[in-house]
């Protein structure tokens, strides 16, 4: 059966630049942009050129892509003929293969906010669709406030889509801007637009504000609409755009739309599909929502007893799809409600050998549960949960101890008169026979802790220079006077790897030092430093 061809446009760079504290680099968005177009997206929009420097420079070369990139911008400006509207021209000049425009489809906005007539949107709306079209480009249409205006005046806004689509648009999108619209309103409205124009012209975009900007994505394509446009991690303005990393893999692993739609992406690249998502938030320097579907870390995961001895039976009883198809992994919680089948299963998938007989197993779990009631979290803490396993078989070589740390926190005026706060640590640690004495400064006195202890490690030195702090989390526990802290920090390295450990004590900074302690021992173990 041949299947129909499914359309797939990212605009992370420029929607998804909308959201709050989002703020990309040129460098940035090469690097995402190389991302997506590995990834096998259609379309990448990478900016608006002449809105801002970065934008400007992006389009100011050509970037050879796979992918369509695409420029956005508006249609000619009320009252201007399309050569005489500076902006327009420079889209027009922008190094790009197609020019996304945007234009107002609810009357109520270009009356109040355009401050213009239907009649001029739309001539505005063709004239720009033709010029571009005689510059060579291909052209889409993001129809602003589409379902709203539909809603309000379904002539006028029917009309926009139609004066791009019949002077030539290769799409017009239909846009859900203010992402109130619900699904079974998209399906029908979707449906009433492509019974005026062919589906495989007909996009959707989709905002987050109910939560369904993915289901109203597939609702759009099941009412007719052919191109889909999200972003990585359903980055955007508010509540964010539609889930990119939700939608493909759902497009390329239920049958519904498996067996109907053929998509950029290749089964090969939907297997990096959980690393991608993990690097844009590298990139951005924020930790990967470990509840996302499909490529978070707690996607495949599972806690209860029973429920785990099933899945390592036959995985397909609690899975929806294998976790390797998106390059995650399936992961047995080891926590106070699991079985002995759980610590097995963890140990065998971090590579530790052993009988399911050994009594050391069931020491282990002893020990798990004891931990775990005094605050220790090792379901999240990986690497932590690790180091107690290899540690209780002798798997751990002693590669140095602290002989003592001291931090200070001091406040005081600087040299040019101002408050400031800072941190020092001071370490004293033995490697073999050497003693080694560290002091830092830090931002704060878990940052200078962090700095002090790594240093000088001596010998292990080479072993750590690429460990890096990506999170730090704190959670006080039990509350009142009798409350302890933990500390979760998660790490990564050279290869990319990240692992998260874990501490915990009355006190914050004792706490974060057994976190970060194990943060290295790991590194260390990981990188094979020889005892
Ligand atoms: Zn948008």
């Amino acid at each position: 059966m041949t299947r129909e061809k499914l359309y797939l446009f990212d605009t992370t760079l420029r929607d998804g630049a909308q959201m709050n504290g989002v703020d990309f680099t040129l460098a940035d968005k090469l690097a995402i942009a190389r991302l997506l177009d590995e990834l096998g997206v259609d379309y990448i929009e990478a900016g608006y050129p002449g809105a801002n420097p970065t934008d400007t420079s992006f389009f100011s070369e050509r970037r050879p892509m796979r992918a369509e990139v695409t420029a956005f911008g508006m249609t000619r400006r009320p009252g201007r003929s399309a050569s005489n509207d500076p902006g327009l021209v420079a889209l027009l000049d922008a190094q790009a293969d197609a020019i996304c425009f945007v234009a107002k489809s609810w009357d109520y906005h270009v009356r109040v906010a355009l401050e213009t007539t239907e009649e001029e949107m739309l001539a505005s709306i063709r004239d720009s669709v033709r010029a571009a079209k005689a510059k060579g480009r291909e052209v889409l249409l993001d129809c602003e406030h589409f379902f709203d205006g539909y809603k309000a005046k379904p002539a006028y806004a029917l009309a926009c889509a139609k004066a791009a689509y019949d002077e030539g648009a290769r799409w017009v999108v239909l846009c859900d801007t203010n992402g109130g619209t619900l699904p079974h309103e998209v399906e029908r409205i979707v449906g009433e637009v492509c019974a005026k124009i062919p589906g495989d012209h007909v996009g959707i975009h989709a905002h987050n504000d109910t939560e369904q900007a993915v289901a109203n994505s597939f609702a759009a394509v099941r009412a007719g609409a052919r191109q889909i446009q999200g972003t990585l991690n359903g980055l955007g303005e508010r509540c964010g755009n539609a889930n990119l990393v939700s939608i493909i893999p759902t497009l390329k692993l239920k049958s519904e739309y498996a067996g109907k739609f053929e998509i950029g992406v290749s089964d090969e690249s939907l297997g990096r599909l959980a690393r991608v998502s993990h690097a844009l938030d590298e990139l951005l320097n924020r930790a990967a929502n470990r509840h996302a579907p499909y490529v978070g870390e707690s996607a495949f995961a599972t806690k209860a007893g029973i429920h785990a001895s099933a899945i390592v039976k036959e995985p397909a009883t609690y899975e929806h799809i294998a976790p390797e198809r998106v390059g995650n992994r399936r992961k047995l919680l080891v926590s106070d409600q699991s079985g002995r089948s759980n610590v097995l299963a963890e140990l065998d998938r971090i590579g530790i050998a052993i009988d399911k007989n050994d009594p050391r197993a069931a020491r282990l779990l002893d020990e798990v549960k004891e931990r775990e009631a005094i605050g220790y979290a090792y379901e999240t803490a990986d690497a932590s949960f690790e180091l107690l396993a290899r540690r209780l078989l002798g798997q751990v070589p002693h590669y140095f101890d602290v002989e003592k740390f001291d931090v200070n926190v001091e406040q005081r005026n600087n040299a040019k008169g101002e408050r400031v706060t800072v941190s020092q640590a001071v370490v004293k640690l033995k490697v073999g026979n050497d003693e080694l004495i560290s002091v830092a400064e830090g931002i704060g006195p878990v940052n200078a802790l962090d700095l002090a202890l790594r240093k000088d490690l001596g010998k292990y030195q080479s072993f750590i220079t690429g460990l890096e702090l990506t999170d730090y989390r704190v959670r006080i526990l039990n509350g009142g006077t009798g409350a302890v802290t933990r500390v979760l920090i998660e790490s990564s390295d050279e290869t990319g790897d990240r692992w998260t450990t874990v501490g915990v004590s009355a006190n914050i900074i004792d706490a974060s030092f057994q976190a970060l302690m194990d943060s290295i021992v790991y590194k260390l173990v990981k990188s094979g430093a020889p005892a």
